[in-house]
């Protein structure tokens, strides 16, 4: 089988494409290199079953050769970071809603399946209860400039189900909550490899907000052991799943145990959310994933508690 994964040279991308090959196929990876690196690929770039090709998704005349050639296309390019988001709102928007439409209008073309790559950050500000996904979406305010990234995500789904619905594309959809392991840069925002670098560093750990947030980590290997198998499965098709791990943790008790795990010295500090991003920013006081749709199809099941999961970034 040959798979092209857009946004390959980034964080998942990257590992989904060691395991793609390690599954026996040709992989094609497409990255224009904006939060992708080199780097993350360098351990397979000279396999003889990987191509890679470093241009934006934008660019059509290369899109259509890449998937005229392929069989599945895993769709993970996207605008990444919280920080990121915050920082460049417009390329954001552009990307995540353009990029996608370009996918799927080829993948249509040549009537290739395709994996979409969503978020947990389209369910918005629940808090009453791990989200499934029939769930409503909760949104804030179009002034709070985080809410764009999830109404894009969301216009991506809505895409990619009227595709299937209207012409018969075969997609499947996995919403991705937070996911970490080796190679996540703490660049973009992401907390755990933050926290693990200012620990490692004496810095101090920096938690924004009161700490009570909470969040629920997935090993990227349990991640992207997932995808390819909701792929390969018939009754994904034209569905929405949640990918992640049910374990939830508040950002207070991860920086606790970060430190702990560490040794390190480092206090840990709170500082507002307007000083870490500025204005315009909410956050989300609670995200848990209700995994059992995914569980039932897949036998999927998270390998990796969260102890196993900060050792492996503190290991990388
Ligand atoms: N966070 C933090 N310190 C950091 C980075 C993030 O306290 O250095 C918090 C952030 O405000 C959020 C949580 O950690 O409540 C997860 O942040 P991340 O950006 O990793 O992911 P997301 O907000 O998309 O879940």
């Amino acid at each position: 089988m040959k798979a092209l994964i857009t946004g390959g040279a980034g964080f998942i991308g990257s590992h989904l494409a060691e395991r793609l090959l390690e599954l026996g196929h040709e992989v094609f990876v497409i990255d224009n290199l904006w939060t992708g690196k080199l780097a993350n690929i360098e351990k397979i770039q000279n396999h003889e079953r990987l191509h890679l090709v470093v241009d934006t998704i934008l660019n059509e005349s290369v899109m259509n050769e890449l998937v005229f050639k392929i069989d599945h296309i895993y769709h993970l390019a996207a605008a990444v970071g919280v920080k990121n988001i915050m920082d460049h709102p417009v390329e954001t928007l552009d990307i995540n809603v353009k990029g996608t439409e370009v996918v799927l209008r080829l993948a249509n073309r040549f009537k290739k399946k395709v994996f979409i790559s969503s978020t947990s950050e389209i369910y918005g500000k629940h808090v009453e209860h791990n989200l499934s996904e029939d769930d409503n979406r909760v949104m804030g305010t179009v002034k709070k400039r985080r809410w764009a990234y999830a109404c894009s995500k969301t216009l991506d789904e809505f895409l990619a189900l009227a595709y299937f619905d209207e012409k018969k594309l075969p997609v499947v959809i996995g919403r991705l909550f937070n996911t970490v392991g080796p190679r996540q840069t703490g660049q973009y925002g992401m907390v755990l490899p933050t926290f693990v670098q200012s620990a490692l560093l004496g810095k101090p750990i920096t938690v924004y907000g009161d700490g009570t947030q909470t969040r629920s980590f997935a090993h990227v290997n349990d991640v992207v052991g997932a995808i390819p198998k909701l792929m390969e499965e018939p009754a994904a098709e034209g569905d929405v799943f949640n990918v992640g791990n049910d374990a939830e943790v508040a950002i207070n008790d991860l920086a606790q145990k970060v430190k702990e795990m560490t040794g390190s010295r480092s206090e840990i500090e709170h500082i507002s959310y307007e000083k870490a991003y500025g204005p315009g920013f909410e956050d989300m006081e609670r995200r848990c994933p209700n995994i059992e749709k995914i569980k039932k199809l897949i036998g999927f099941e998270p390998s990796y508690d969260l102890e196993a999961i900060i050792q492996s970034v503190i290991d990388y």
